[in-house]
């Protein structure tokens, strides 16, 4: 099913996001995660692509599987930046041939040694681009794009960063999906000054359950997300007490969601970090606070 045809429903969805294996010898495990956070059948689920560290052969594999296998609605990511016009153009074919109908088209990180190289003769600059390209394999596919409520690390003012999503989204963006976020006023007000720049798709919220205190860090770096004192009072009392702060994490992302839905918020997608049981936990909670399945 296409994600954009679940939005018209305007009904509350509760989403997971996995990332494929990284090679053969964590094959099994990481599709054994996959599977049974499928068995949970989310509203739909999405399969991270990785930029030049491997994972990007089997995020069709693990999407294909979802969808046939468990028929829960998938999405592939697919990065362009450090790949050539062919490999992209091959991999889009893959995913129509594949059956894949939902792409979520990203430009990827600059790989760091690059950061300052000349990247005039690059086949892609910005994820516009790689919109362009899946639009002349198909129009048909539903495409999603990313968007960052606390700005884009490489953009100089908001200003700027909303004008380029603007261009991201007229580009054939269908909805768009956040960056993590541990205070949920950022979003309230991205969405108000995205909304006022004329950016009307639907927005997937993207909530990131941090359950070990290793996570903070790295969730800082990925995002350079704002640390509510909330949420690090949180971290410092339970750091250490790896059961006590998994549940602590769970708890935190919980009310995120319930406060995501009272205000409206109808789509919300979990970075699950491939833990079926985090992402379990959440929906139960969810379910039992709305008195309804997720
Ligand atoms: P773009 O939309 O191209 O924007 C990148 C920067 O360029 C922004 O600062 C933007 O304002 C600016 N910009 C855009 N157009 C122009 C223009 N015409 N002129 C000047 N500046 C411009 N990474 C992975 O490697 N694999 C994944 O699977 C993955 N999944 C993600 C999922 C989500 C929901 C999110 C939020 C991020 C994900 N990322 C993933 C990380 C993402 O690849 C990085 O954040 C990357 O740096 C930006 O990608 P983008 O598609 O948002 O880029």
């Amino acid at each position: 099913m296409k994600i954009s045809e679940l939005h018209k429903s305007k009904k509350f969805s509760l989403s997971f996001e996995v990332f494929p294996p990284k090679d053969s010898d964590n094959y099994q495990s990481v599709k054994h995660a996959t599977e049974e956070i499928a068995k949970l059948k989310p509203a739909f689920m999405s399969v991270t692509y990785g930029t030049g560290k491997g994972t990007s052969s089997y995020t069709l594999e693990m999407a294909k599987m979802i969808k046939e296998q468990y028929d829960v609605s998938s999405i592939a990511h697919l990065t362009c930046i450090s790949s050539t016009k062919d490999t992209v153009l091959k991999r889009i074919r893959e995913f129509k041939e594949a059956g894949i109908e939902n792409i979520l088209a990203l430009r990827g990180d600059i790989p760091k040694d690059l950061l300052g190289a000349d990247r005039s003769d690059w086949d892609y600059h910005y994820a516009t681009d790689l919109i362009a390209d899946i639009k002349k394999i198909d129009e048909g596919f539903c495409i999603g794009g990313a968007c960052y409520p606390e700005i884009h690390p490489e953009s100089e003012n908001q200003r700027e960063d909303i004008k380029h999503l603007k261009e991201k989204v007229d580009a054939g963006c269908d909805f768009l999906t956040t960056q993590m976020f541990f205070d949920n006023n950022l979003l309230y007000n991205f969405l108000y000054k995205i909304r006022e720049a004329g950016i009307l798709v639907p927005i997937v919220a993207g909530v990131m359950p941090i359950t070990n205190a290793k996570q903070v860090e790295r969730a800082r770096q990925l995002s350079g997300s704002f640390m509510p004192q909330r949420f690090i009072t949180l971290v410092d009392a339970f750091g250490s007490d790896k059961n006590a702060m998994k549940q602590a994490g769970i708890a935190y992302a919980t009310d995120q969601v319930i406060d995501l839905y009272a205000n409206g918020i109808t789509n919300v997608h979990i970075y699950t970090m491939n833990h079926p049981d985090v992402a379990a936990a959440i929906q139960k909670n969810v379910s039992d606070i709305l008195g309804k399945e997720l």
